[in-house]
């Protein structure tokens, strides 16, 4: 009868130490029921199965009076059990972890000194300007589409990540990605756009406005078909600047003038109906009389679901 299962897994002993059994087997998961030495007699037990003992100890919330060392023991079990070993406050961690059979070149000196791994990081080859080029370019385009800030790119912890991915390549900063790669990418949109269109004689232009978040007042507009992947225009901020329909009416000339559309390849506009947008479209269709008129409920909502 001893209590303390010597030899065995390390959490069985810890459960060992720290719960005493409580009544029978769970007949369908055959599984004990344990009582934390810790807690009051009369909370749940809990069925010594996964890491659900372990988990309660280490928690303040769920074991308020189990001793420091002991919960710390837990912790490390824990961590252990992710695959996580020995975070003496981290940057242990650092320079992507070099394996067992490292040693450190031997520098000449005033040479800085590469650490020497195993086989795994001599695959690793400096990356081409043109392969730099693209992964940084991809990496816009995860974080222009995820929302993410561009400042994510010198973030520590993404860094690390990158690293153990490919150690030869160092992301783009936020202030290369700003000024170099998104003006890139932006036109290569732009081209996109224009190249899809060209040649479609059957446009519909679509206008709504709206304040963002910043209160900033904002116009988009876009050209669908039927059959046709709709095309954004652009985006155009108003802010201090009077909406009256002179101005929107500028507004649509140069979007169409931004992606290159003749205004005689639009057919009709379409907008919302507040006056300025009736009058916008009273205008826009006497200069120019093909253009059919509708007014649409919502067209931001049909503008802010495309990509
Ligand atoms: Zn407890």
């Amino acid at each position: 009868m001893a209590p303390k299962n010597k030899g065995g897994r390390v959490m069985e002993a810890f459960v060992a130490e720290h719960f005493t059994k409580h009544g029978p087997k769970n007949p369908k998961t055959k599984r004990w029921f344990m009582k934390c030495n810790y807690c009051r007699p009369e909370d749940q037990p809990i069925e010594h199965r996964d890491l659900r003992c372990l988990t309660h100890s280490v928690k303040v919330e769920t074991c308020p009076n189990i001793p420091n060392d002991a919960r710390k023991e837990g912790q490390r079990i824990l961590m252990q059990k992710g695959g996580i070993e020995f975070t003496s406050i981290s940057s242990d961690d650092e320079s992507g972890s070099p394996g067992p059979a490292t040693k450190r070149a031997k520098g000449s000196s005033g040479k800085a000194v590469v650490p020497k791994g195993a086989m795994e990081s001599f695959i690793d080859r400096a990356m081409t300007v043109e392969e730099v080029d693209r992964a940084n370019v991809c990496l816009l385009r995860f974080f222009v589409h995820g929302n993410v800030p561009l400042s994510a790119s010198e973030n520590p912890y993404f860094l690390k990540w990158t690293h153990s991915l490919r150690p030869s390549y160092s992301p783009a900063t936020r202030y290369v990605l700003t000024e170099r790669y998104l003006p890139a990418e932006e036109q290569r949109a732009i081209s996109e756009d224009m190249e899809r269109l060209v040649g479609r004689t059957n446009l519909t232009y679509l206008m709504d406005g709206w304040d963002d978040a910043m209160r900033r007042s904002v116009y988009g507009c876009m050209v669908a078909e039927v059959g046709e992947y709709p095309v954004v225009l652009g985006l155009h901020e108003l802010t201090g600047m009077r909406g009256t329909a002179d101005t929107l009416v500028e507004v649509s000339n140069q979007a169409l003038a931004r992606k290159d559309i003749h205004i005689s390849a639009i057919i009709a506009v379409c907008t919302d109906n507040p006056t300025t947008m009736q009058s916008f479209r009273r205008k826009w269709t006497l200069e120019h009389p093909k253009i059919l008129v509708c007014g649409l409920a919502n067209v931001l909502s049909l503008i802010l679901t495309l990509p």
